[in-house]
């Protein structure tokens, strides 16, 4: 189906032009639209083999489309309409081009298009009215015209009056095409209608056939979804290839074997034609770029050049492809394998013998210095760039690994994870963490080398043990507390590796995950795959990739990438900035999966800074600083030291606990007290005539959404609202009070209003009852469930609903425990008592209401998921503390070498020596800049959170202000003259 190039060409710009010569346009989408004007634009892209992509291939399907459409040419006397029926995505628009570019030329002397959208904006212009005649009624007289209808499946609306005006034109463009009439309101009269009609649309053709019976004479052409035409996707491509090639200055271009296998895997379901037109335009663009740089680039589609689009590309920069040096510095056995092999594990060994057997304190031992002063500021400042990658090159588990190795060769056999890991593997982080903070507090470890270096050893006994017992990396992935804190700090990284699922699909081997892949023979360590047991491509967050690299190195198909975003993407916060001050576009739900026991390693964390300030704190309460330093022994002075110890580690998290559960209530009895005092008591019964006729209802949950959603696009605008009130019966004077009461939102969705509505109703209840009990609230908040999801009420009763008939039946409703939607699994008599307590109207099945009125009475947010909104000021306060000491030490390292080796030198040598020492005012500058932007980063994403999981202002609010506390507290331990001392002790 080859069409020469000139001719096509000058029927594209034919169409365009008889479409300027209207008031319409063709609306194509985004999508669409690169395809169609590259080749638009650029005539000189046209050669003399340029096909129509939609009709190649070999398959049955295709072969009867071409046939059916070379009928349609052959019987150049037919005028009736041409219907294309077909999903979206099927390609339908293009075939209507072809067909009306190969139509007898008397029959397209002109053509017009018209798209449902711009229709109803200028119906009248369309329709013509009783002073004026319409486009119709000129057009209905001209049997030389074209008419060609696209567009129809746009939903949005702007008004009851839009809504009625699309109704009216469809029911024309219906007899038009069923019955070849056109009412004339110009001439009030019914008249035929006498140009040809080719129409697109997602309607069956019994649409049509039943509003006109058998004698509807049209030409229904069936288009077949991309799903169906597997088969031809090859040719479609190569087809669509050559349209495009020459608007990326390439030529000869082809889709390799493995690029081919990848567009056949893909599932065309969304929107095939465009999604494919999508996926061609980014890869040839893609390609052209990479052969800028390398001029050996291969003069094929790759799959690493396809199905890369899932990422919002305006914030994610992919850097294997714009530097693809990268990915030959990925491949090497030297990352990382070999590193931690040959450099790490001797240099550990290294450290670790010289801490034991040197000089035991900072000031004489380089290496302590080194370890105190060096690694705690490096790492803190390294999780920002690269997230986690410190457990990439870490020694603990360097030497578990060649632990593992070896059991491995002795014939042990590993066993698979434990399930009690995930569940207690985070408690047990936080437990140590704990006591290790105690342990370097009360045995002053700082300024200890064999303590130091039996830290050291415990932690690496930790992954050895493991290591040599579970395999891969259970130590790392749930129990150890330095790569809990890591994980929680790289959740925040702006480097991450991830892998979009689409690219994914018909893979079978996983060697991402499972790993062997001949790419990576030489590399042991890659050849183990994914060490963390990770599957990269459902990762929600960077917690727990390291960033090893092995799925990159692994992966035949180069689907993982290595992306820069925006710090704070993990939690759809980009920058950590106020939310108020980014474009909502770049904004997307958290992602981050929440722990109460590493949230509390957030808060430790942040204690333990404090607890550097230990002297300073003391003095202020008026007590001996010297308790700071009481080591350990028997007596009262170091039970003292110990409680003050345990406590200042708390103290962060038991603050900000006490203040989320003072908080829950307060907010709860607040919005019951707003409701009370409100000043319009009369907006308390309009919500309860609301959402009780809405629950009285009792219709499906499709029909529930529809009253509010009439124009079907997803949202509720103000008409839709107001359309709703009149199916519900509201009284009109309560139309304006719950206008106030539900606020206006651009975009709402329809679930959220009713999240919103139900919120606003069981205030008022609570507000009707009389009480603000912060008692029982309280004893409420206790009881109440852990929801482990942030989808709407609205979400979760439809991914409920299994049998789709719009209401829960009492199995439906117990699954919902078995599907994960609460943090501790509730039992099935549980499970049961909810169902009997939702089902108010006593008919064995939930409708919508009943099932969200249940859940809000019975579940409540943790605070964890407030919680990691501190995790900022946490990496601030410790980055601010190590860096303090960094620059205040790590430049002397140098210049305690001699003395680490017991190695006499003279003065002059030793003055020889580089020494970089910071001033106190640069260091302070440093702090209080990091301190503030951190402090910044926390209140944002705290905020960013609350709105996430629908907590309100109070909570929100008190978080807030704890962390302005917790900030205060720390700049001022810090700024104090007489702490800084002390503090790096
Ligand atoms: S989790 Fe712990 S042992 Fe594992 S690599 Fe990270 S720091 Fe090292
Ligand atoms: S990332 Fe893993 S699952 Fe995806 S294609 Fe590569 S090997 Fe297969
Ligand atoms: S997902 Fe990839 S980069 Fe991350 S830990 Fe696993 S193998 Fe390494």
């Amino acid at each position: 189906m080859a069409v020469a190039a000139g001719k096509r060409a000058a029927a594209l710009i034919a169409a365009t032009l008889f479409t300027s010569t209207t008031a319409f346009h063709i609306a194509k989408n985004q999508l669409d639209a690169g395809l169609r004007s590259a080749a638009a634009n650029d005539s000189s892209a046209f050669s003399s083999d340029i096909p129509t992509p939609i009709l190649e291939g070999g398959s049955t399907k295709a072969i009867r489309l071409r046939k059916q459409l070379q009928e349609i040419w052959n019987d150049p006397t037919n005028t009736s309409p041409i219907i294309l029926t077909g999903p979206k995505g099927s390609g339908k628009s293009e075939l209507a081009e072809e067909i009306v570019y190969q139509l007898p030329s008397w029959q397209t002397k002109i053509v017009h298009r018209l798209t449902l959208d711009d229709g109803i904006d200028f119906l009248d212009t369309i329709l013509g009215t009783a002073s004026h005649p319409g486009l119709f009624d000129d057009l209905s007289v001209q049997a030389n015209t074209t008419l060609v209808l696209k567009g129809f499946q746009s939903q949005h609306v702007d008004s009851k009056d839009s809504l009625d005006r699309r109704g009216e034109l469809i029911d024309v463009l219906d007899t038009m095409v069923t019955k070849g009439q056109f009412y004339s309101t110009y001439e009030n009269s019914t008249k035929a209608f006498l140009p040809r009609i080719v129409g697109c649309t997602q309607r069956p053709p019994q649409y049509f056939t039943e509003r006109c019976g058998k004698h509807l004479n049209a030409t229904f052409i069936k288009v077949p979804s991309f799903e169906q035409r597997k088969s031809d996707i090859q040719a479609i491509a190569a087809a669509k290839i050559k349209l495009l090639e020459r608007k990326f200055g390439l030529t000869n271009i082809e889709l390799s074997k493995e690029g081919r296998q990848r567009l056949l895997d893909h599932r065309w379901e969304v929107d095939g034609d465009s999604e494919l037109d999508s996926e061609l335009y980014n890869g040839l663009q893609l390609l052209a770029s990479e052969k800028k740089w390398n001029p050996f680039a291969t003069d094929s589609l790759e799959p690493r050049h396809l199905l890369v689009n899932a990422y919002d590309e305006t914030i994610r920069k992919r850097l294997l492809y714009d530097i693809p040096f990268l990915r030959n510095v990925i491949m090497s056995p030297w990352v990382f394998g070999n590193t931690l092999t040959y450099i790490v594990t001797p240099v550990f060994i290294l450290v670790n013998l010289i801490l034991f057997l040197g000089p035991q304190t900072r000031e004489e031992n380089a290496a302590l210095t080194f370890f105190w002063a060096g690694w705690w500021p490096g790492i803190m400042l390294v999780f920002p760039f690269l997230g986690r990658i410190w457990c990439t090159v870490c020694p603990f588990m360097a030497v578990g690994n060649i632990a593992q190795e070896i059991a491995t060769n002795m014939g042990v056999q590993l066993k698979k994870w434990p399930s009690w890991a995930k569940e207690s593997g985070p408690a047990f982080a936080f437990g140590l963490f704990y006591a290790i903070l105690m342990w370097e507090e009360l045995w002053d470890l700082p300024q200890n080398g064999a303590l130091s270096a039996c830290l050291l050893i415990l932690i690496t006994s930790g992954a050895v043990v493991n290591s040599v017992i579970y395999e891969k990396r259970l130590w790392c992935r749930y129990m150890c507390p330095i790569g809990a804190m890591n994980k929680m700090f790289a959740t925040l990284s702006m480097t991450e590796v991830r892998t979009f699922k689409s690219n994914c699909e018909g893979c079978t081997t996983a060697e991402c995950i499972n790993g062997g892949s001949p790419t990576v023979a030489h590399d042991n360590y890659a050849l183990k795959g994914c060490t963390m047991d990770l599957k990269n491509n459902q990762l929600r967050d960077m917690g727990d990739c390291v960033m090893c690299m092995s799925c990159v190195a692994n992966c035949q198909r180069e689907s993982p990438e290595f992306n820069l975003r925006p710090l704070g993407q993990d939690y759809g916060l980009p920058w950590l900035l106020p939310k108020s001050i980014q474009s909502s576009e770049n904004m997307a739900l958290s992602q981050v999966e929440t722990n109460f026991w590493l949230g509390g390693i957030v808060c430790i964390l942040q204690g333990s800074v404090l607890l550097h300030y230990l002297p300073k704190i003391l003095t202020d309460f008026g007590m001996d600083p010297t308790i700071a330093t009481v080591g350990p022994a028997l007596d009262t002075a170091f039970a003292t030291h110990t409680m003050l110890a345990f406590a200042i580690l708390g103290f962060p998290g038991g603050l900000s606990f006490i203040a989320d559960t003072a908080a829950v209530p307060l907010e709860s009895s607040v919005k019951v007290l707003k409701r009370q005092l409100t000043r319009t008591p009369a907006e308390n019964a309009a919500i309860k005539t609301l959402y009780e006729s809405m629950l009285q209802q009792n219709v499906d949950v499709s029909a529930a959404i529809k009253e509010w959603d009439q124009d079907g696009d997803g949202t509720v605008s103000d008409w839709e609202v107001k359309e709703a009130f009149k199916l519900l019966d509201i009284p009109e004077y309560e139309y304006g009070l719950l206008f106030n009461l539900l606020g206006k939102e651009e975009g709402r969705t329809v679930s959220s209003l009713f999240d919103d509505i139900q919120e606003l109703y069981f205030d008022v209840q609570e507000a009707q009852r009389g009480s603000v009990s912060l008692a029982a609230t309280f004893k409420n908040q206790m009881s109440e469930n852990d929801f482990e999801t942030k989808l709407t009420f609205v979400e979760i009763f439809n991914r409920l609903d299994k049998d789709g008939n719009g209401f829960l039946s009492k199995d439906e409703f117990l699954a919902m425990s078995k599907e994960g939607y609460f943090k501790k699994p509730l039992s099935e008599e549980e499970l049961n008592d909810l169902f009997y307590q939702a089902d108010v109207l006593g008919i064995g099945r939930l409708n919508l209401f009943e099932f969200m009125s249940i859940l809000r009475k019975n579940v409540k947010i943790g605070i964890q998921e407030i919680g990691y909104g501190y995790l900022p000021l946490a990496w601030g306060s410790l980055t601010a503390y190590w860096l303090g000491l960094g620059m205040q030490e790590l430049g002397l390292t140098l210049v305690r070498v001699p003395s680490t080796f017991n190695v006499w030198i003279s003065q002059g040598f030793r003055d020889s020596i580089p020494q970089y020492v910071f001033d106190t005012s640069t260091i302070y500058a440093v702090q209080v800049s990091v301190m503030l932007v951190s402090y910044i980063a926390s209140v944002a994403l705290t905020q960013k959170l609350c709105d996430d999981n629908r907590i309100g202002p109070v909570r929100f609010g008190t978080h807030a202000v704890t962390q302005s506390i917790g900030a205060a507290i720390t700049l001022y331990l810090m700024l104090s003259p007489e702490a800084i001392v002390s503090a790096y002790r």
